[in-house]
């Protein structure tokens, strides 16, 4: 198959998984993760229509945006280190997929502030407490949600979070119904709240299902990767 009719086949199934779950079409944003694949493939799905696209390593990115059309949405989808936040500020980040600690949020504030410059995230939820993972666990959050608003040129989108590795269907949709709910809690405090994202290439149909309005998708679309 190729990345073309990947980006076909998978656009169908967000369609009628959208459907099945109720919510209209359209609704569910598609982040192609493109992660270890090179410009010449992203140059094809962006051919194919696709213009969000997912990565996880800050000088992966940074080539890549030089070189791909200036129009592509950029997410930064993998833990940041923070002694990376200085090459990505002046940068067009669509939205940060990973605040996941105080000490990532207040470089990234400084830097900001000292461009003059802002950034939207989300922050990373840990629910299945799986230890090689990021993310804040949930009794963390209120304090955590609390304490950012103490770095104000980072705008908090909503939340995202990664499935449980181990478990069947019931495992995963129950780790992404608590997220749905913890999204709601707080989507009712803040007009800013907009994106749920969760849901890979292996539980995409139950994310959306449980309520997920971003999914990321990387090997259904790119292949299979070498590595990460
Ligand atoms: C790699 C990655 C994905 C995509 O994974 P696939 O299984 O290839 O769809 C999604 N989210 C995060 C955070 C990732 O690191």
């Amino acid at each position: 198959m190729s990345i073309t009719e990947n980006i076909m086949r998978v656009r169908g199934q967000i369609d009628s998984f959208e459907t099945k779950a109720g919510v209209p079409n359209g609704s569910v944003e598609l982040i192609a993760v493109s992660k270890t694949m090179p410009a010449d493939k992203i140059q094809e799905a962006y051919d194919a229509g696709q213009r969000s696209f997912g990565e996880n390593r800050v000088q992966e990115f940074l080539s890549k945006q030089e070189e791909l059309p200036k129009d592509i949405r950029w997410n930064l989808i993998g833990r940041l280190q923070t002694n990376k936040v200085k090459y990505i500020i002046s940068k067009d980040v669509y939205l940060l997929h990973s605040l996941d600690r105080i000490d990532l949020a207040k470089v990234l504030q400084q830097k900001l502030d000292a461009q003059g410059a802002r950034l939207d995230a989300l922050v990373q939820l840990n629910l299945s407490r799986e230890d090689t993972k990021s993310g804040i666990y949930e009794e963390d959050l209120d304090a955590f949600m609390q304490a950012l608003a103490a770095f104000p040129a980072i705008t908090v989108k909503g939340f995202m979070t990664i499935g449980p590795m181990v478990g069947g269907e019931k495992e995963i949709r129950e780790v992404f119904r608590r997220a749905k709910g913890i999204y709601d809690r707080f989507a009712a405090q803040s007009a800013a709240f907009q994106y749920l994202s969760m849901g890979m290439s292996h539980d995409f149909e139950w994310a959306i299902m449980e309520g997920s309005n971003m999914v990321r998708v990387g090997s259904a679309v790119f292949g299979e990767r070498d590595y990460q």
